[in-house]
Order: C-alpha cells, then sequence, then structure tokens
C-alpha cells in the first residue's frame, strides 16, 4: 500500500483534523511514515489563521512540491484552512497541487489520496439543521465532495500523533462570535457541537488506549452545547468525564470570557480530574478596544472575573491571548492593556500582533498601526510577562506536586521532562525532573510526585520523590 507522508500546520484543531485524515487513510490500508522523502503521497495540512501562519504554509507546500520532482512522492495533496480561503488561488499558483480538501471535506482525503479508488468513503456524522441530531446516510455511489459542516464523532477513525498519555478532543467546530479581527468562523463555520455521549464515548476508548490526560478543544469550548439546547453544557460535560476513572486529567481550552459561569467554575473546583487550569484569550483590555474588536468587555470586569475564578478556583493556572496594534490603538489605550497585565498576573501569556486580514471587518477600520510599532508593543508586553512569570515560577520552589511525565528531554541527556497540572502541553513552560528515587526513571504517561527545586523565566526544575 502507498505510503503518506503528513505535515501539519497550526492549532490543536487543525491537528485533530490531520489525526482524523491519518486514521481514514490507515483504516484503507495505507501506512503513515514521518519521512516525507519516502512517502509517495504528501498531504499538507494548512493553517490561514493571520499572514505568518500563512505564509508558512505555502513554504511548506513548495518544499512538499519539491520532493515532487526530486523524491519519490506522486501526489500532493493540501489540506486545511488555507484551502477555505484561498481554493482557486492554490490551485491556480501552485500547479504541483493535485488534490484540495477542506476542512468540512475531511472524509475526502481518501480520494484526494487515490481518485481512481473504488471504496465507498465512510460517510460523515454530519449536524442536520434540527435539534443536533446525527444520520450517518451511505450514499449509493461515490458521493459529491461533502460541502455540508463536519464534525467528526466517536465512530470516525483516528490516528493520533501526540504522546500516548495525552491526546485533545476536539467537542465543537465553527465559532458564531462576531471578533473584529478573526476570519475563522468564514471557513470553519457556525458553532456546533458532539453530542455529549459522543464525546463521552471518544473519552472512554482514550482512557482503555492508556490515554492519562485529555485535552478539550473548540474555537470556543463555553459555548459547548448551546447549539443543542444544553444550559451550562461544558459543565455538564467535564462532570460526566469526571467520572472516567482511567483519566487522570482533564484540560479545557479556549475558554470566551463572557461565558465563563459560576457553576462552571465550581464544577471545575469539585472535581480532581479537572484540571486547575484556565485558558481565557481576552485580546485586550480597554473597553474602547474590545468595542472595536466586537467583544465587549472591560479590563475592571475582566479583574473581577479573574478575582472570581482564583477565588472559587484556589491555586488556578491561568493562560491569556493579547492582540496589540489593533486599528486606532491609541498609547493610552495600550499603556491601559500594559496596567492591566500588570494588575491580572498571569501565569501564561500569548500575544500576537494584529494582521490586516483582508476578509475580515477590522480591514475595514481606519487608523491602522504601523508594523514597527505592532511589534514593539508586542514585545514590550512579554518582556513585562517574562518578569510576571519569573516571579510566579520561582514562588513555586520548594512545593511538592503532582507532575505528568513526558519522558527523556529532547534538549538534555540526563534530563526528563513532565508537566504540571497548570502547564498545557506546547503552550505553557514544563517540568525539568533531574532525580529519580533510586535512579529508577519513572514511565511517560505516569503521574509522579515530585519537589520543585528550581525555577527558570518559565520553566521549573524538580527531584522525584
Ligand atoms: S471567538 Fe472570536 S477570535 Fe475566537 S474563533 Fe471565534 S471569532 Fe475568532
Amino acid at each position: 500500500m502507498k505510503k503518506i507522508g503528513f505535515v501539519s500546520l497550526g492549532c490543536p484543531k487543525n491537528l485533530v483534523d490531520s489525526e482524523v485524515m491519518m486514521g481514514l487513510l490507515a483504516g484503507e490500508g495505507y501506512e503513515i511514515t514521518p519521512r516525507a522523502e519516502e512517502a509517495e503521497v504528501l498531504v499538507v495540512n494548512t493553517c490561514s489563521f493571520i499572514e505568518s501562519a500563512q505564509q508558512e504554509s505555502v513554504d511548506a507546500i513548495l518544499e512538499m512540491a519539491e520532493l515532487k520532482k526530486s523524491g519519490r512522492a506522486r501526489r500532493l495533496i493540501v489540506a486545511g484552512c488555507l484551502v477555505e480561503r484561498y481554493r482557486s488561488e492554490i490551485q491556480r499558483d501552485i500547479p504541483e497541487i493535485d488534490a484540495l480538501v477542506g476542512t468540512n471535506e475531511l472524509p475526502d482525503i481518501l480520494r484526494a489520496v487515490n481518485p481512481e479508488s473504488k471504496t465507498l468513503q465512510p460517510a460523515p456524522a454530519m449536524m442536520l439543521p434540527t435539534a443536533g441530531r446525527a444520520l450517518p446516510v451511505l450514499p449509493a455511489a461515490l458521493p459529491e465532495p461533502v460541502t455540508a459542516p463536519y464534525l467528526y464523532d466517536e465512530l470516525t477513525p483516528r490516528l493520533r500523533a501526540t504522546a500516548g498519555h495525552t491526546a485533545y478532543i476536539k467537542i465543537a467546530e465553527g465559532c458564531d462570535h462576531p471578533c473584529a479581527f478573526c476570519v475563522i468562523p468564514h471557513y470553519r463555520g457556525k458553532f456546533r457541537s458532539r453530542r455529549p455521549e459522543s464525546v463521552l464515548a471518544e473519552a472512554r476508548r482514550l482512557a482503555a488506549e492508556g490515554v492519562r490526560e485529555i485535552v478539550l478543544i473548540g474555537q470556543d469550548t463555553t459555548c459547548y452545547g448551546e447549539d443543542l439546547g444544553l444550559r451550562d453544557g461544558l459543565a455538564g460535560l467535564l462532570a460526566q468525564l469526571a467520572a472516567v476513572e482511567e483519566l487522570a486529567w482533564i484540560r479545557t481550552l479556549y475558554f470566551y470570557p463572557n461565558k465563563v459561569t459560576t457553576r462552571l467554575l465550581e464544577t471545575i473546583a469539585a472535581h480532581p480530574r479537572l484540571c486547575k487550569y484556565i485558558d481565557m484569550p481576552l485580546q485586550h483590555a480597554s473597553p474602547a478596544v474590545l468595542k472595536r474588536m466586537r467583544r465587549g468587555g472591560t479590563g475592571e470586569h475582566f479583574l473581577r472575573l479573574l478575582e472570581k475564578i482564583r477565588s472559587l478556583i484556589p491555586g488556578v493556572a491561568l493562560r491569556t491571548t493579547f492582540i496589540t496594534g489593533f486599528p486606532g490603538e491609541t498609547a493610552a489605550e495600550f499603556a491601559e492593556l500594559c496596567d492591566f497585565v500588570a494588575a491580572a498576573e498571569f501565569d501564561w501569556m500569548g500575544v500576537f500582533g494584529y494582521s490586516d486580514e483582508a476578509t475580515s471587518q477590522a480591514h475595514q477600520l481606519a487608523d491602522k498601526v504601523d508594523e514597527k510599532t505592532v511589534a514593539a508593543r508586542r514585545d514590550r508586553l512579554m518582556r513585562m510577562q517574562k518578569k510576571i512569570s519569573r516571579r510566579r515560577r520561582r514562588a513555586e520552589v520548594g512545593r511538592r506536586v503532582p507532575v505528568l511525565v513526558e519522558g527523556p528531554s529532547r534538549e538534555a541527556d540526563y534530563l526528563w521532562e513532565g508537566r504540571l497540572e497548570g502547564q498545557a502541553p506546547e503552550i505553557d513552560g514544563k517540568i525539568w525532573l533531574s532525580e529519580f528515587p533510586g535512579d529508577q526513571a519513572p514511565r511517560p504517561g505516569q503521574i509522579v510526585t515530585a519537589e520543585i527545586i528550581a525555577a527558570h523565566d518559565y520553566d521549573l526544575v524538580a527531584r522525584v520523590l
């Protein structure tokens, strides 16, 4: 059977899409290889969130196109968000591409890999526009490419690319928020949730496969279940997932600030398996900028929300994301954001410079901030956060904590890596494990107790007890 090479770019939601496509292909007997030079078919799953991500995607496509000229590859397939945004341009400008697969067309990867394939493609679970009922349809002949909103479910094969003990679960897709700088709703479509029983079934299966940590994702996880008529759907789902005994940690990313309810926070506080970790992109803190971003809220309101979160969930780790240089952002508005960051003291923070996406509403706004200022403001915030992070990390020295062991470090021979409950995979700091009792190294996926003995700007060092 053909060897297929995958390049997966962008966010964890896109990674799950890659895992679904790899699962479908492996289900048909194809071999997925990590070595692109060996592959007969190359798939690039792209991101197009902002300009720099688009450039990274185009570079990866061109790199794989080179392999098609010099290597074994016979077919080049491009999938993902860049396809949704620039389908005709990609096809016109990069003739080396043999097929395109959009974010709502994942099952079409089989036809893209092998157009002659007579294999009937598995019918995707589609959300009918009535009350969220899923109804698999078995087509009489090869179906037309899928155009209806797609969302995988517990029956969809998935070949996971994450470490064996950690897995993402996409609980919803699409977004209904009108954030002026964002184009994701244009190509990921309207918000739609998976049924709770589908998420639970997948979580149980993953736990049975040895997964200890699941990370729930979506564009906005706090909207979960609204389209299914559920009140506080995420709190309800988390309470059910917390009963899956084989799981150690259940983490949720992408909270929307004005969707965070008391019941949600109390649910997270009440269940030991639910990570005391809140990821809540705020994007700005100046009321005027938030209004222009069409997000609402104020820095004062956010500080009260953070206070409430910290009082309801003692020891909670907080992550957020900001955008600098949104059209019209004045020095005074940026200063408001800096004051907010100093007062909020987040554990983890990401900052993006505003990217003027042509199809976003913000593109129409006047008073664009020059690139140099956008970058200078981004760097200023990151410098502030580095000091805050260093102070918060140092305060953890001496604590005895549960650590999820990731495995031997790729950066230092004698060290192992791990994460705390307050550290999400890939995006936050990590913990280096320097000593093991009886020199017996733990297993990846094991939860050990360790004492924090040193702190760096973002990472910690600990000895296993
Ligand atoms: S919440 Fe806003 S920023 Fe996030 S995906 Fe939706 S529209 Fe984009």
